[in-house]
């Protein structure tokens, strides 16, 4: 790894979803090894940006960005100007032909590059560009800088072997690869023994797990041997597709304990006609007895999802098909969509592209059902206690309302008053729920118990940490109390956009 990098700064742009979110952490990671800290003054002599291809209008935004940048370009003589990710590899050198003070493009099967890029373009004083068409090192296997004490991500695998007629991912982050079970599980272990109560599993397909290594039981069997791992006490993962989702995932997710009660199952349409169009080999029966099944065994379970409105060809009725699915899956929330055009995708060129107003006026039919009932499913959660793991961010207004935030065991985000003692990050805050909103819900007696964890005590130590405090070490609930620094919970770690 390159030295001369010693005390340079960077800071790191991260847009899209949360597989990006998740190489950010990689990307720091690689850059703090490298002997790069991270700009705490707003001036970094780094600027990363990881780069998202499947939002809408993603490239006029990396423009518009770096046109800002150019600027403190020319102003600040070392300065640099990396540019990674999706549109990244999609676009390649393209970008320093539309923006040549950029000084770095790297893609998404090459993160742990960047450092050296980096030094290269330094030492040569030109543009580096390497995009690599498939993966070399599985981007787990690199340094993480992770953004959370209490809970980390963890890749399966990479890549997606479906079509999707929508979605670019298959053409810019390649075939599935599956990483190990024994290598994800030693991960998950670090984690846990790093402080973290929560991991959430990821990969394009998680349920299509094995298919690289000829096990179709394997996530089932991977959530099960990650529940057996002492201390962690969540599990989530994200996403699972309707088509290969079977009944022994189900089964795992019923039967270990630290498997939320949690799901996301992106239904995209409730149209079959729809589907087809799409690539998507599930129908809307098969979809609506999933949840049924997942029903069955998890009652308590909020199951969320992504639709997309106006996909070319979608008639009125298909878009009633998608109002009637919607109705028939209570969802705890939906991330809805308005199709737009995705350069590079079979969808891009089908005929019957559904004019803006159309795909307008359905959508907001949409998004007012799904608040009805996110609504509604809140509203029944009223009187319940819940478990919330408290976090850092997601309450913005909790400096003005006096409360702190976190997740229950279903994901539902909840609002609490902080009681007498005030949990940190980390720790565990039994409270009853009070009141609901569409997208949260309110708890405003204060906790009626505060579990102080590991995670806690890592938060504990992060901070003192960051402000050259030395921090009491171990303790969990029976190290709580007297000398241990006390946090207020309030936001102070970043979190990527
Ligand atoms: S399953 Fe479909 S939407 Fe998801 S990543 Fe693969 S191709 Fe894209």
């Amino acid at each position: 790894m390159p030295t001369t990098s010693a005390l340079r700064t960077y800071e790191v742009k991260t847009f899209g979803c949360q597989m990006n979110v998740h190489d950010s952490e990689r990307l720091r990671g690689s850059l703090e090894e490298a002997g790069y800290a991270e700009a705490v003054d707003g001036r970094p002599d780094v600027i990363v940006i990881n780069t998202c291809a499947v939002r809408e209008n993603a490239d006029q935004k990396l423009y518009g960005h770096l046109g800002h940048l150019a600027k403190t370009k020319r102003e600040r003589p070392g300065f640099q100007i990396a540019v990674g990710g999706c549109l990244a590899q999609k676009d390649r050198a393209s970008i320093v032909d539309r923006a040549p003070w950029v000084d770095v493009v790297f893609g998404t099967h090459n993160i742990g590059s960047l450092p050296t890029l980096l030094e290269r373009s330094r030492h040569n004083g030109e543009a580096e560009v390497e995009i690599l068409e498939a993966l070399e090192v599985f981007p787990s296997t690199l340094p993480t800088k992770r953004e959370s004490t209490y809970a980390g991500w963890v890749s399966i695998s990479v890549g997606c072997n479906n079509t999707c007629t929508f979605c670019i991912v298959p053409s810019l982050r390649g075939k599935e690869r599956d990483r190990r079970p024994g290598e994800i599980l030693a991960e998950v272990q670090a984690l846990v023994d790093d402080g973290a109560l929560e991991v959430t599993l990821l990969g394009q397909n998680v349920n299509s797990y094995g298919v690289e290594f000829g096990d179709r039981l394997a996530f089932g069997k991977l959530l099960r041997a990650a529940g057996e791992i002492d201390g962690l006490e969540r599990i989530r993962f994200t996403s699972p597709h309707p088509a290969a989702f079977t009944d022994d995932v189900i089964d795992a997710m019923a039967e270990t304990e630290a498997v939320m009660p949690q799901l996301h199952m992106p239904l995209q349409s409730g149209s079959d006609r729809v589907l087809r169009a799409m690539r998507r080999s599930y129908r809307s029966a098969r979809f609506l007895g999933i949840l049924d099944r997942v029903r069955e065994r998890i009652p308590h379970a909020a199951i969320t999802t992504d639709i997309i409105v106006g996909f070319p060809g979608e008639t009125d009725e298909d878009f009633e098909e998608t109002m009637r699915v919607v109705e028939a899956s209570r969802f705890a929330s939906a991330f809805t969509f308005q199709y737009s055009i995705r350069p590079g995708t079979p969808a891009a060129t089908m005929p019957d592209q559904v004019p803006k107003e159309v795909v307008q006026e359905r959508f907001e039919r949409l998004v007012a059902l799904q608040d009805r009932i996110s609504f509604e499913e809140n509203r029944a959660q009223v009187g319940r206690t819940v478990d919330v793991l408290v976090s850092v961010g997601e309450g913005k207004k909790d400096a003005e309302t006096h409360r702190l935030s976190g997740r229950a065991e279903d994901n539902r985000l909840v609002h609490f008053a902080p009681g007498a003692e005030s949990p940190r990050p980390g720790d565990i805050a039994t409270v009853r729920v009070t009141h609901a909103a569409p997208f949260h819900l309110l708890a405003d007696e204060g906790p009626i118990a505060v579990r102080r964890t590991r995670a806690g005590d890592a938060w504990d130590r992060s901070q003192a940490d960051s402000c050259g405090v030395p921090a009491p070490v171990g303790g969990g609930a029976a190290g709580a109390g007297a000398g241990r620094p006390v946090s207020l919970g309030l936001p102070t770690l970043r979190i990527g956009t």
